[in-house]
């Protein structure tokens, strides 16, 4: 049953100040590995995928595993779909059973991003269901697009656009990355805080790989409610995978090479759970 709507864990982290974490999944591994470290801290997550990884397994494989291991979790989980550019992934994230929606339409011009973040809007028919949207570019790899990174979002386009769209959460370029840093990211914690306290959403750090815990903290005490963590996780599982099989090189037990890639990922994942204040904070019982 712990399988939630977007809407009633973001309602939690606003009122009690933290950041709800999100973790980028392709398979069942990484699941496993969220859902423990969550369950382990006893905090609410999101499970997410992007159109890259919904590519790679197929859209109800990966739905199937995702939604399944929500359900059985003792703790709250929405099943999310990050950046979404296609509407076709959002219609069928729906059909599936996701509980939230991003639409990024952040490559778009201001007024075509409009558009098509009130057309997803409009596909939404349950009010538990949750829509993110993005404006400014966050640079970095997402998936199979590379953007540099100098178009941090301007504080009156977020709040223009948040005043024409219905949405529920605003993903905005403040400073990160998507994927690996090559040196130390600055965030413009200035621009989180004047955007969270003029703006009507709750605000969306995403590229939270590789900036330092304390920063990521500071960054929820300036007002982010959702953060996203993808690329650590799956080179955490990957190194897991590399130390058993440097150790037992005949190794073909994949039950006990993957175990140790989720425990590793597992660590990881509860690293940024504490960063981000949700530990201790399911509100199931
Ligand atoms: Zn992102």
């Amino acid at each position: 049953m712990p399988l939630v709507g977007g809407k009633i864990l973001l309602k939690d982290a606003i009122k009690n100040k933290y950041a709800v974490p999100a973790f980028g999944v392709v398979n069942l591994e990484g699941a496993k590995a969220a859902i423990l470290a969550a369950e382990e801290l006893n905090a609410p997550i999101i499970l997410q995928t992007t159109e890259g990884g919904i590519n790679y397994a197929g859209h109800e494989e990966l739905a199937a595993i995702i939604i399944a291991c929500a359900k059985k979790a003792k703790i709250p989980v929405a099943v999310h779909l990050d950046h979404g550019r296609d509407i076709k992934y959002h219609q069928k994230s729906l059909e599936l059973g996701y509980t939230s929606l991003m639409i990024d339409g952040s490559t778009l011009s201001f007024k075509e991003n409009i558009e098509i973040t009130n057309k997803v809007r409009n596909l939404i028919k349950n009010e538990n269901i949750t829509l993110e949207a993005e404006i400014g570019i966050i640079g970095g790899k997402e998936d199979d697009i590379e953007e540099d990174n100098d178009h941090f979002t301007k504080v009156e386009d977020a709040i223009k656009f948040i005043d024409n769209t219905n949405i529920d959460m605003l993903a905005i370029a403040c400073g990160t990355s998507h994927g690996f840093y090559c040196k130390e990211p600055k965030i413009n914690f200035d621009l989180i805080k004047e955007i969270s306290s003029k703006g009507k959403v709750p605000l969306v750090l995403h590229g939270g790989t590789g900036i330092p815990l304390e920063q990521i903290s500071k960054a929820v005490s300036a007002g982010i409610r959702k953060a996203n963590f993808d690329s650590e996780l799956k080179k955490a599982i990957i190194s897991g995978i590399l130390e058993y099989m440097d150790k037992n090189p005949e190794a073909f037990d994949l039950r006990k090479i993957f175990q140790v890639g989720i425990n590793k990922a597992k660590e990881i994942a509860k690293e940024k759970i504490k960063a981000v204040g949700a530990d201790n904070k399911n509100w199931l019982k």
